[in-house]
């Protein structure tokens, strides 16, 4: 959970602030009506905030000294204000706030908390921060920081390929162009022969007056530029921005994998992944078994609850077998209420005994739906050796679900 500090004396926003932020997953409101009562509770060093939404003008503070007050504890502010001016935003700035909102509508707060879900996320995205002049990279750690994402830094284009080596998991490059050995546009040629714009965006940074720079940074496959010397708002909305684009593309690619309803892995995934495995058996580094799992009488829970408990039924058995089937193994929906198992280094015996044992898993799961408790069975085809292509085998295990559906449903059945 994440605490998030609210301090506002008008009881409609900080109702709606709260509301907003009691909306979404993970996120729990913490509400002060004054500069009083925030010191008060923070002094009190009992909660932990993330991030604290800021009224500037408290009764008690009409000057925005609780942004001071909270950024003093080493909370990140994100202010919230009724008016705005030039030295508004100037002090603001100053202060390092992470930003600041007008307060004018409904959708100012659903933007605020937004933000908020931002600065979570960002906690998990690796940004490379690459420039020869320390004060200059430091500048550029230093508000990325404040947006909370986890900053690397290098001093040349050789130094950010080595960090770049050690972290493929970086999501962001920010370069200078000027610097000794490999210079900011042969590092954003370097990165693209590993990495497309959809795996790493990259952003140059080039010295106002020199706009030829920006147009080379963009030839040489950089994603964005920034000049310098910018303001602390551009910076932020062309590196959100950028960051937004890679997670949409690879929130696509998941998509393309996954299954929707239950979020197992899909059949398309489990065909190409799979074959991987098959060919890896072929080749005696590994053995494999093959299962096919069928949810018996699945049209009468639709019929007799209804689709969504259908669904539910789908999602937790889905859970189940996703929980029990270890690292290594490979598990996806095939379509409707039937699943598929690849088992890795299994001995046959094993593998029956572990299916055995999700079967009589499945049979004791409380499924509840309104007033009710139901339950139901699955029906599991083994192919216990190793076939020709995956597709043998999946089909050796279809057969042998056939055979366990006509011997009564509810039942193991291996083809060795
Ligand atoms: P059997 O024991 O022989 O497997 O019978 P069954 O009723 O489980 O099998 P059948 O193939 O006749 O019916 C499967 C039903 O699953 C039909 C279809 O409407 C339903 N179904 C398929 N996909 C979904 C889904 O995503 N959600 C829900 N709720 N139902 C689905
Ligand atoms: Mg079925
Ligand atoms: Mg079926």
């Amino acid at each position: 959970m994440y605490k998030i500090l609210i301090v506002e004396d008008s009881r409609l926003f900080s109702n709606l602030l709260k509301k907003e932020v009691l909306s979404r997953e993970g996120l729990s409101p913490v509400v002060t009506e004054s500069f009083a009562a925030t010191k008060k509770i923070l002094e009190a060093g009992q909660e932990n905030f993330f991030v604290a939404l800021l009224d500037i003008n408290l009764p008690d503070a009409p000057q925005g000294e609780v942004v001071d007050l909270v950024l003093g504890h080493g909370v990140p502010a994100i202010v919230f204000t009724g008016e705005f001016n030039d030295e508004l935003r100037e002090r603001m700035i100053t202060k390092k706030v992470v930003d600041y909102i007008l307060k004018e509508n409904a959708s100012s707060v659903t933007q605020v908390v937004s933000l908020v879900e931002r600065l979570i996320r960002n906690q998990s995205i690796k940004v490379l921060v690459v420039d020869d002049s320390r004060s200059a990279r430091l500048m550029v750690v230093d508000l990325l920081k404040i947006h909370r994402f986890n900053v690397l830094e290098a001093a040349d284009g050789d130094q950010a390929m080595e960090v770049l080596v050690h972290n493929p998991d970086i999501r962001l490059v920010l370069t200078d162009y000027n610097m000794p050995g490999m210079d900011g546009f042969e590092l954003t040629q370097q990165i693209r022969k590993t990495y497309d714009k959809s795996q790493i965006a990259v952003i140059g940074l080039s010295s106002y007056g020199n706009n030829i720079l920006s147009a080379r940074f963009l030839k040489r496959g950089a994603n964005d530029f920034i000049t310098k010397p910018f303001l602390a708002e551009e910076f932020f909305v062309r590196v959100t921005q950028n960051v937004e684009i890679i997670e949409y593309i690879s929130a696509l690619k998941e998509a393309a994998v996954k299954d929707f309803l239950t979020g197992l892995p899909n059949r398309r995934h489990f065909m190409t992944e799979g074959e991987k495995l098959h060919a890896q058996a072929c080749a005696g580094d590994i053995t494999l078994i093959a299962a096919a799992v069928d949810v018996d009488f699945f049209k009468k829970v639709n019929d007799t609850y209804g689709h969504e408990a259908g669904d539910q039924v789908l999602k937790k058995v889905a859970a189940l077998l996703a929980r029990h089937s270890g690292a290594g193994n490979l598990i996806a929906r095939m379509g409707g209420e039937e699943f598929s198992i690849l088992l890795v280094n299994k001995n046959l015996a094993s593998a029956i005994a572990f299916f055995e044992r999700l079967r009589s898993e499945i049979q004791s799961m409380d499924i509840f739906h309104n007033e009710h408790i139901f339950h139901i069975t699955a029906s599991f085809g083994v192919c216990g050796t190793l076939g020709a292509s995956l597709a043998e085998m999946l089909d050796r295990a279809d057969q042998k679900l056939y055979n366990a559906k006509e011997a009564g449903r509810n039942r193991v059945e291996v083809a060795e």
